[in-house]
């Protein structure tokens, strides 16, 4: 099949490379034309484990091509997928969907023949009937099926999540756009992945349903943690005692400083949002925003109260900025809010990740070093804001022979207490 992805960023490059390593033949087009530069040239926009290698091979083998214009790859598509993004709308919390309409009305003008437009970017309920109202306003011939295929993967495991995915979603509304799906996603077959077909509406929800149900697990087992820390439990044997039922399940238990990164947030309050105006609303969802909002603060206190109860003058080294392991993405990151809010009472914060790039210009107030161990230097405090694997095996000797104190939090709870405190340092973690 011939696919046009537009939006060439996490979702869109990821699930290009993809297809066309399903043998599809795959034009990924992005209006920056740096990022595609940058693509032709074999550099990668992104971090993203294995993504380089995914995308070098395709490319030499002729299925992976990269354009600023839509025109050539729209027309001669079957399958044009929009994979722009949806960030929250400022002041309100809906998804902006200026992107996506941007990308129907281009493409109202360049498809040919029965085109089957797909909808990658997480969208609200609705989303798809107003794709078509646009194509079809500008140019009434146009034969397009809007379809919904929202995207589940994760950054830092995005490969493995799109080819060896839990379950693959369609909403449809037209039939014919049903075996071109189906082909679409044929190689799935051999691993037996679910593809369930459902009407576009109800498609449209499940990805919102699905990374709100997510943020509410994790804020579930983030108040659990609080509990533990007042009544004197230790949260990690709680989610394992609660997550061997199978009813409930081990994953997404791991309490931390709240959930960030550029999903589910914006998902989050866009579902609140929906809900809202739907005249339905989603109360459980309503307060795991709150919650979440309200714990990254109550982290930057946690974190002066390990310290002494005050981080005026004092240096604190920061390990891990992006807002999990094994991506360079900061969007929303949980740093964004602890470090300033550490800074505004004093302190000086060194800091280290080894993808978060970004933090040159999101947090210019700090100092990035080089490496793990030169943030630790002749720091009063050394916090683990993210569980990157190199933070994991510290030479925790070596770190408390450079700090010039002995406070270590780690939000991540990626340490044992007694084997730190055996160690002379004085440990805070999490619900522990
Ligand atoms: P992103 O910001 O990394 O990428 C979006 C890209 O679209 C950018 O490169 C931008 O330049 C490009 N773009 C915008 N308008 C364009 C246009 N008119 N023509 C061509 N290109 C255009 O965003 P992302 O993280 O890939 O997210 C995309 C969508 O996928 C969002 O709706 C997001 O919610 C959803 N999603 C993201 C993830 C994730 O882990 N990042 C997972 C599942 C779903």
């Amino acid at each position: 099949m011939r696919v046009a992805m537009i939006g060439t960023g996490y979702v869109g490059l990821v699930s290009g490379a993809c297809f066309a390593d399903f043998g599809h033949e795959v034009v990924c087009i992005d209006k920056d034309a740096g990022k595609i530069g940058r693509l032709e040239d074999g550099i990668m926009p992104i971090y993203e484990p294995g993504l380089d290698l995914l995308v070098a091979n395709n490319v030499k083998a002729g299925r992976l091509k990269f354009a600023t214009d839509a025109a050539a790859a729209v027309a001669a598509a079957d399958a044009v997928f929009i994979a722009v993004g949806t960030p929250s709308r400022r002041g309100d919390g809906h998804a902006d969907l200026s992107y996506v309409y941007a990308v129907a009305e281009e493409i109202a003008t360049l498809v040919d023949g029965f085109t089957v437009v797909v909808t990658k970017s997480t969208v609200p309920v609705g989303t798809g009937d107003e794709i078509e109202a646009i194509i079809k306003k500008i140019r009434p011939a146009a034969d397009v099926a809007v379809v919904s295929n929202p995207e589940f993967l994760r950054e830092g495991a995005a490969i493995n999540d799109f080819k060896r995915p839990d379950r693959v979603v369609v909403g449809i509304e037209d039939e014919r756009a049903r075996a071109v799906m189906s082909e679409l996603y044929r190689p799935l077959n051999l691993n037996e992945t679910p593809i369930l077909f459902t009407g576009r509406r109800t498609s449209e929800l499940i990805k919102y349903a699905a990374n709100a149900f997510l943020a509410m697990k994790i804020t579930f087992i983030n108040e659990m943690a609080d509990l533990c820390e007042a009544v004197g439990a230790d949260v990690q044997q709680v989610a394992r005692g609660i997550g061997l039922d199978g009813r409930i399940g081990s994953k997404f238990l791991h309490a931390g400083p709240g959930y960030g990164g550029s999903c589910f947030p914006k998902d989050t309050l866009a579902l609140v949002r929906t809900a809202a105006d739907a005249g339905s609303p989603v109360r459980l969802i309503e307060t795991t925003v709150q919650v979440n909002d309200a714990r990254k603060k109550a982290m930057a206190d946690k974190i002066v109260r390990a310290m002494g109860g005050s981080v005026e003058g004092k240096t604190i080294g920061v390990l891990g900025l992006t807002f999990k392991p094994n991506t360079d993405d900061m969007r929303d990151a949980p740093s964004l809010e602890i470090i300033p809010a550490l800074i505004a009472q004093g302190a000086k914060v060194r800091a280290f990740d080894p993808e978060g790039h970004e933090a040159r210009h999101l947090l210019p107030q700090i100092e990035l070093t080089e490496g793990p161990y030169e943030a630790c230097a002749g720091a009063d405090g050394l916090v683990i804001l993210t569980e990157w694997d190199q933070f994991r095996a510290l030479d925790l000797g070596r770190v408390k022979e450079l700090m010039n104190g002995s406070a270590l939090i780690d939000l991540r709870n990626i340490y044992r207490p007694a084997e730190l405190q055996g160690r002379g340092f004085r440990y805070t973690s999490v619900g522990r």
